[in-house]
């Protein structure tokens, strides 16, 4: 298992980490043998979103004597009223149902207190000067959250609070078809076409620019970010259903999340011990198998060749290089800087770090003979030079 710092909270999880929706509704032995096998597996990081008592109180039950061994991202705003879940922002409703994930869970801290579902921006600027937050920040004061996190599914709204320096942490979703639709497109009506059988067009499109600005705030303020719905609840990998058009693999899926600028880990949702298999399967798959360069590069946006030479995926397909430059690597801080035209210290530090920067390009071409998607490579690094100083 690969670990990866959790952005500025000093915390280190596994790349692959355990999504504990599905577990809902199921028995006390099926979730701990889940946990048992995520465990052993070497996955050391969970979230646990659902307000539903039962399954609170079986992963607790679970995880007995062991608490030490993981991170548990647990929200507050997940609330469990009248017999249902509730997003809630009542403090009230807010502080009871974060008392209970402690005591279900058999803990007195959470490793990541999440603030829960926060997509709107009118609902950001409420909550940054609510009491919820000042709960959330004396909770943090205390100790009882090691860091504070925020789940949000718009990548406007998630900037916001990025750059409010509020946020350590990041639950985000992030796939590719999320990535390439234009903001002014209703996402669930794209994915609602491709059902009813209308054919999406990406042609021109790029990465839409508000979740490359969200990725670059991320990055500039040390935000982690956890990755939810890599897969779009499992349309990715079918070619019908896809907005795409193309069929990914689970494993392709994964690898462009984590691909991503800031991003820590991957929330897989696991509810059967073969979910569990499959996700630790990653983790021994080669290059090769978790490549989405290749399976991406056929997109039609991407065929027709205009205004794509600068879309590089970050999908190091281009590799080997003769001087040993993570061409990938050195791609994304270049994107980083140039979304905003300025290097942060934090893109800098990261990109100095490399062991071989882009100064050591041989200009011999090779990269660019082999990129799906067209990247002027040499270029790229002639500015990365330009740009970082070596
Ligand atoms: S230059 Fe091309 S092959 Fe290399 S990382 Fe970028 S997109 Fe992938
Ligand atoms: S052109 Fe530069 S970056 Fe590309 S393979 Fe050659 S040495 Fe490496």
């Amino acid at each position: 298992m690969n670990y990866r710092k959790l952005g500025r909270t000093g915390m280190t999880v596994s790349e692959i980490a355990l999504g504990c929706e599905h577990l809902q509704g199921k028995s006390y032995e099926l979730i701990k043998s889940v946990i048992d096998a995520a465990l052993d597996g070497g996955i050391n990081f969970l979230d646990v979103f659902m307000s539903e008592p039962e399954v609170r109180s079986n992963i607790g039950k679970a995880l007995l004597g062991r608490r030490e061994k993981v991170l548990l991202q647990g929200h507050i705003g997940s609330c469990w009223v009248d017999g249902q879940y509730k997003v809630s922002r009542d403090i009230g409703e807010c502080v009871t149902y974060f008392e209970d994930l402690l005591e279900r869970l058999q803990t007195d801290y959470i490793d990541v207190g999440m603030l829960h579902f926060v997509d709107k921006e009118t609902d950001w600027d409420t909550l940054e000067h609510s009491e919820m937050m000042r709960f959330a920040l004396s909770l943090k004061e205390k100790g009882v959250i090691r860091s504070i996190g925020m789940s949000s599914h718009n990548p406007v709204t998630a900037k916001k609070a990025v750059e409010s320096g509020l946020i350590d942490v990041l639950m985000f979703s992030l796939n590719p078809a999320y990535d390439l639709i234009p903001k002014d497109r209703d996402m669930t009506a794209v994915f609602t076409e491709v059902l009813t059988g209308t054919k999406q067009d990406f042609t021109g499109f790029t990465l839409e620019p508000a979740r490359a600005e969200l990725y670059r705030a991320c990055e500039e303020h040390g935000t982690a970010i956890t990755v939810m719905k890599s897969l779009a609840m499992g349309t990715l990998l079918s070619k019908e259903r896809s907005p795409l058009g193309i069929a990914l693999t689970e494993a392709q899926c994964i690898s462009y999340a984590l691909d991503r600028p800031a991003v820590a880990a991957v929330m897989v949702g696991m509810q059967r011990l073969s979910d569990v298999e499959k996700a630790l399967e990653y983790e021994t798959l080669s290059a090769e198998e978790r490549d989405h360069g290749k399976v991406l590069a056929s997109l039609e946006m991407f065929r027709t060749g205009t205004g794509t030479e600068e879309l590089c995926m970050y999908c190091n397909h281009c590799l080997p290089c003769p001087a040993k430059i993570d061409i990938a690597a050195v791609s994304k801080y270049l994107d980083l800087v140039e979304l905003d035209g300025r290097p942060t210290d934090s893109v800098k530090q990261h990109y100095l770090a490399l062991g071989t920067t882009a100064g050591s390009c041989l200009e011999c071409g090779a990269c660019e003979k082999r990129c799906p998607f067209g990247v002027k490579v040499t270029e790229r690094m002639h500015r990365a030079v330009r740009t970082f100083g070596k």
